[in-house]
């Protein structure tokens, strides 16, 4: 079955598509109590509020469809048991997902049109724990994922959304449990990822964004954007980055700007208006064809992008990617200077005993006498695991 968001986003037109706004912001305007969550114990548990006070989500997402979204998000951010593990909810994380995304749907039907269809994307957001700094092992996060997705793809979301990703490792993880959940389905959904970029320019693991497009890039993706951290003005350059090289879609899903704490409060400054000329842009000169808003905007800001998208036209982009291999931190592009390439992986082999003795007796290695060790205790090795 062809997926109608797909064939939607690539229709001749390539019509922007224009996702809704921070739901957790908006849920906090309505004013909600803990008897709303279910109890003390639940309060601040948005994602249960599907299951305690469904009207409070189903007031989100008819606010922002009838703002213009063409997509609204489902209220699952924090659906994974890993999170709803904080509130003693681990064991409803299928269900929960599940009822959310039926939610959604009931309310995108009231508004979808054939002109204007609107669609659902499952949220999966990263949770509290990255794998990167050891906070949890791989196989636990796919897991998780996995029983989000299958909630998420039972309850008929359009497409999936791994958002506000910070660890490319996290983002495996997802990536992976949806490969397995589309493997037992006998069928995949459209799937997009939206890493968020700090303000020193680096995910929260510090990895650059052209290693994010390396180490994604043989993932089967549709679209691969930008969400969150900062406002648009920070975002372009990674923006720019992956107009110019990523073969995915690009979107860009801005915060309203970098919060500032006004009284205790989070506070953003980006006014609809300012969103609508940034993304304007983004669109007109970096061909991003996904826009919307992340925490502080309002059905407000994402009114003012649904009027201006049908009037604007993505530039068409002629990505080139460059072949690379990428650490944690940086991508290498293959390229050949002299008669090889080395590519391998930095050890300090007086670091550990057994590591030092391993790499001699197992690995090729290749002294690099230029190469003086961080630490300061030992030689550093190159360790040579293939040559092209
Ligand atoms: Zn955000």
């Amino acid at each position: 079955m062809t997926s109608s968001f797909l064939a939607r986003l690539h229709s001749p037109q390539r019509p922007v598509i224009v996702f809704d706004g921070a739901m957790g912001t908006s849920l906090q305007t309505q004013q909600l109590t803990a008897d709303d969550f279910g109890g003390q114990q639940y309060e601040g548990c948005n994602e249960y509020l599907v299951h305690t006070k469904p009207e409070a989500v189903s007031k989100v997402h008819r606010d922002y469809l009838a703002a213009g979204a063409d997509v609204i998000e489902t209220d699952t951010f924090g659906g994974t048991a890993l999170v709803l593990g904080e509130y003693d909810l681990a064991d409803r994380a299928y269900s929960l997902n599940k009822a959310a995304a039926e939610l959604a749907k009931q309310v995108a039907a009231e508004f979808s049109t054939p002109e204007k269809p609107r669609f659902v994307a499952g949220s999966m957001g990263p949770g509290t724990k990255l794998p990167t700094l050891g906070h949890i092992d791989f196989e636990a996060l796919k897991n998780a994922y996995g029983e989000q997705v299958e909630g998420l793809y039972d309850g008929g979301a359009d497409l999936l959304i791994v958002e506000t990703c910070q660890d490319v490792l996290q983002i495996k993880a997802a990536l992976n449990a949806i490969q397995e959940v589309f493997d037992q389905k006998g069928q995949r959904l459209p799937v997009m990822v939206s890493v968020t970029m700090e303000v020193m320019g680096t995910m929260l693991v510090g990895t650059e964004i052209s290693a994010v497009l390396a180490i994604l890039e043989p993932y089967p993706l549709d679209i691969l954007g930008l969400n969150c951290a900062t406002g648009p003005d920070k975002m372009k350059e990674h923006i720019k980055y992956l107009s110019e090289h990523s073969p995915f879609v690009v979107s860009c899903i801005p915060n309203a700007g970098l919060p500032e704490n006004v009284g205790g409060a989070a506070h953003y400054r980006l006014t609809p208006l300012e969103l609508k000329m940034a993304l304007m842009h983004f669109v007109e000169d970096l061909g991003v064809q996904v826009i919307g808003g992340c925490c502080g905007t309002r059905p407000d800001h994402i009114q003012q992008l649904a009027e201006i998208a049908p009037t604007l036209t993505p530039k068409l982009r002629q990505p080139r990617y460059d072949r690379a291999a990428a650490s944690i931190y940086l991508a290498q592009p293959y390229e050949q200077d002299n008669s090889f390439l080395i590519v391998g992986e930095r050890l300090n082999a007086s670091g550990s005993k057994n590591a030092g003795r391993c790499s001699m007796r197992r690995i090729g290695t290749v002294w690099c006498p230029w190469q003086r060790p961080r630490c300061g205790k030992g030689p550093t090795f190159w360790m040579l695991t293939s040559i092209t």
